[in-house]
């Protein structure tokens, strides 16, 4: 499809009406964004006979991305799991391990991130690694640990989904749906997740653009599930001091061109624990309404991404930096111990 046209009216008659007009006078396919909006090819005839029409507003050259852009919808605050928001002031922390090891681990780990201000634990139980040989998570053990820690604790769980055949599964535990940077454009999964009613945290593949990012959104969008949040984690470039670069450029642009809330991964992006700190900060003054940081109870025996790994103090002083930080650019970050008077 070349350039689009977007069409909103009024009501759902009209706009299946429009729809069966622009088919039958124009050999169109307009395809139904909202039960009130359509999508078409953009042409002067096409934008004349959708005036005509009249009560519609009609925008030409519409973003490839009509649902993920501002043009239909403005950012506003997103409930991703019951009391927790993402998109208002409080910036969403998300923390844990990169993958669930044992319930030990999520106790201690889960109990320390949420006690130092974090929302939801995040945990890998399928694990997308490079090599077959290296420890592929849990699986559906994990999920049932991320499941009984849930039950106990009551925090929320953001973990991965690989496949399409585990989506059930997983969406039966996870408050948020994890799709993984190597699955960016996994048009399967992105329709599965699409399909579920669960919010979806969106990976950026270390080689995609953001344009194809909003594209793999839309997906998921147009599925029918309206809670996508995109993760900057980092893309491959020249440089290797880091493990991924962290683009601070891409999040910034993609504040200006979408209404979708914007996790930034800065563990994924560093690849080693001293440059977390740093390039947490970049991201949250960068626009992004969330942090993923992995955290673990001793880095030195975490099954993956151990080099990357904060540990549980170091996490803490990670909130505590985010502060002024996160102040001057108007954000907030949650401090449980001044709302519950230090208790925990
Ligand atoms: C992860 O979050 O542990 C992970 C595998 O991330 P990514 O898909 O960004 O590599
Ligand atoms: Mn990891």
């Amino acid at each position: 499809m070349g350039a689009s046209l977007v069409v909103v009216t009024t009501a759902a008659a009209a706009a299946n009406a429009l729809a069966e007009l622009l088919a039958s006078r124009h050999g169109l396919t307009p395809r139904l964004l909202t039960p009130t909006t359509l999508l078409t090819e953009d042409s002067d005839d096409v934008a004349r006979a959708c005036e005509a029409f009249g009560d519609v507003r009609v925008h030409r050259s519409a973003p490839a991305w009509p649902l993920a852009s501002t043009l239909l919808k403005s950012a506003a605050p997103m409930v991703i799991a019951p009391g927790v928001t993402i998109g208002g002031p409080a910036l969403l922390m998300v923390a844990g391990p990169c993958a669930v090891e044992n319930s030990a681990q999520l106790k201690t780990v889960g109990d320390a991130v949420v006690a130092a201000g974090a929302h939801a634990i995040r945990g890998g139980a399928f694990k997308p690694r490079t090599s077959p040989y290296s420890f592929q998570g849990l699986g559906r053990e994990g999920l049932a640990l991320l499941a009984a820690y849930k039950a106990r604790s009551g925090t929320p769980i953001v973990t991965e989904v690989l496949d399409t055949r585990e989506v059930a599964a997983v969406a039966e535990v996870a408050d948020v749906l994890q799709v993984g940077a190597r699955n960016m454009q996994n048009t399967a999964l992105l329709r599965a997740v699409g399909d579920t009613r669960r919010p979806v945290l969106l990976k950026r593949g270390f080689g995609a653009t953001v344009d194809e990012l909003l594209h793999s959104a839309e997906y998921i969008l147009a599925a029918g599930n309206d809670r996508v949040m995109l993760c900057e984690r980092g893309i491959r470039t020249l440089e290797s001091c880091t493990r991924f670069t962290l683009d601070v450029g891409g999040i910034a642009w993609l504040k200006q061109r979408t209404h979708l809330p914007i996790v930034v991964d800065p563990s994924h992006a560093a690849g080693r624990h001293d440059l977390v700190l740093p390039l947490a900060l970049a991201g949250v003054v960068a626009g992004a309404d969330g942090l993923l940081v992995e955290v673990h109870d001793d880095p030195s025996l975490a099954r993956s991404d151990g080099e990357q790994a904060l540990t549980l103090a170091q996490f803490s002083a990670l909130m505590t930096a985010l502060v002024p930080v996160a102040a001057a650019v108007g954000r907030v970050v949650h401090q449980p111990a001044s709302i519950d008077g230090g208790r925990r």
